[in-house]
């Protein structure tokens, strides 16, 4: 294990990062249908279309982007190291162009950096997978809202309609009453 080595100003030495790769994968939410079928109470279905996979203007898409476990290494070469002295002992930071890393990601070979980096990859994946499930959540409680107030909407339309259609027929029939 080279992790407590301490590295020198114009060493090379082996970064890890959880790297940002993305792949499509079909929504977890809809299964690549766009749509999504609630079940209300008394059984009726009411369609919807898939608020999980949706991209503004371009709607439901059925797939979403997730990233890949699997970290990334990159070579640098140490420009400045930073010290900090704590009752614990020395906390360095190290510095390459304009960026900064924590010794636990910093490695003498490829090899050990690349270990690291899958840990930190699946690490972020995990994170990334609760914040999905969150998400899940909230989107089928806003269906539920979604359904609740197009039903709602629907059935004061309906009630709407009759009340003109009742005016339409009073009226009718008062057109005809006033005929000779
Ligand atoms: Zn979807």
């Amino acid at each position: 294990m080279t992790k407590d080595k301490i590295f020198s100003v114009g060493e090379s030495v082996f970064v890890a990062r959880y790297g940002n790769h993305e792949k499509k994968v079909q929504c977890p939410v809809c299964f690549g249908k766009k749509k999504v079928t609630l079940i209300l109470g008394d059984d009726t279905h009411v369609e919807l279309d898939c608020d999980y996979c949706q991209r503004g203007y371009e709607g439901s898409l059925g797939w979403v982007k997730e990233s890949v476990e699997r970290g990334e290494v990159n070579e640098y070469i140490i420009t400045s190291r930073e010290e900090k002295h704590t009752a614990e002992g020395v906390d360095y930071t190290y510095y390459a162009e304009h960026y900064s890393f924590p010794p636990s990601n910093v490695f003498a070979t490829r090899e050990e950096a690349q270990v690291r980096a899958d840990e930190l990859a699946t690490k972020h994946k995990h994170n990334e997978c609760i914040r999905a499930a969150a998400n899940k959540n909230n989107q089928n409680k806003s269906y539920s809202l979604d359904a609740g107030y197009f039903l709602k909407k629907a059935k004061e339309s309906r009630a709407e309609a009759e009340r003109y259609e009742a005016k339409a027929v009073i009226c009718k029939q008062k057109a005809r009453k006033a005929k000779p």
